[in-house]
């Protein structure tokens, strides 16, 4: 299993990969993986809005293709997004050839509604060395130092919580889920995550 917080050591293997923002304001940077989706996507704006917060969306292209209206909301509401492949391919899965094809359609299909992105995020955070190095060349890639793990269906929301506000620091990258296996912990636990850091005086950026 994935810790929830990202091993210390981890931007030392891979200094290049974005792990957190480096700053003393409070400040969070919130990310949402697989989307966009009509079943909870349009939740998580109408949410992000009540709180005033800004975050980045990693989009699937298949998604953006099929729910354009709702990738053109995310941007309009002042969210950034960024390329998560277009089939949500595991890095480790598939060769060089296919992984740098797949993240290609991904931009295809963004731009195919006049968007581009410079941000990557690999699907389940898997990379091989080859992958790793041809896309640092074009992307920015997007890790995390906090993980929800919202998409585990065992885990109970109450834990979720705790341990992802506790995981929390001033310019952490959070990964949350805007897919169906994430649905109900994500419901449970985005709206107390944001009120809680909002009461403690931290604001939600996009990246
Ligand atoms: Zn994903």
């Amino acid at each position: 299993m994935l810790p929830f917080k990202t091993p210390f050591f981890a931007p030392y293997i891979y200094p290049r990969l974005l792990w957190k923002v480096k700053t003393s304001e409070k400040v969070i940077y919130l990310t949402f993986d697989d989307g966009p989706i009509p079943n909870l996507t349009p939740w998580v704006l109408d949410l992000l809005n009540e709180f005033e917060a800004k975050a980045t969306f990693f989009c699937v292209g298949e998604n953006v293709k099929k729910h354009a209206e709702i990738f053109h909301r995310l941007l309009e509401e002042g969210h950034r997004v960024g390329n998560h492949t277009q089939h949500h391919l595991n890095g480790k899965k598939a060769s060089l050839e296919e992984y740098l094809a797949d993240a290609l359609a991904c931009d295809e299909a963004m731009k195919a509604e006049s968007v581009s992105t410079d941000l990557f995020r690999p699907p389940y955070g898997r990379l091989t060395n080859a992958q790793r190095k041809q896309l640092i060349q074009q992307k920015t890639i997007v890790m995390w130092d906090v993980l929800t793990q919202d998409y585990d269906q065992a885990l109970d929301p109450d834990l979720i919580l705790k341990r992802s506000i506790a995981a929390t620091d001033k310019g952490s990258v959070v990964v949350f889920h805007d897919n169906l296996k994430a649905e109900r912990n994500l419901k449970a636990v985005l709206p107390e995550y944001l009120s809680h850091f909002k009461n403690m005086g931290y604001r939600f950026e996009a990246l």
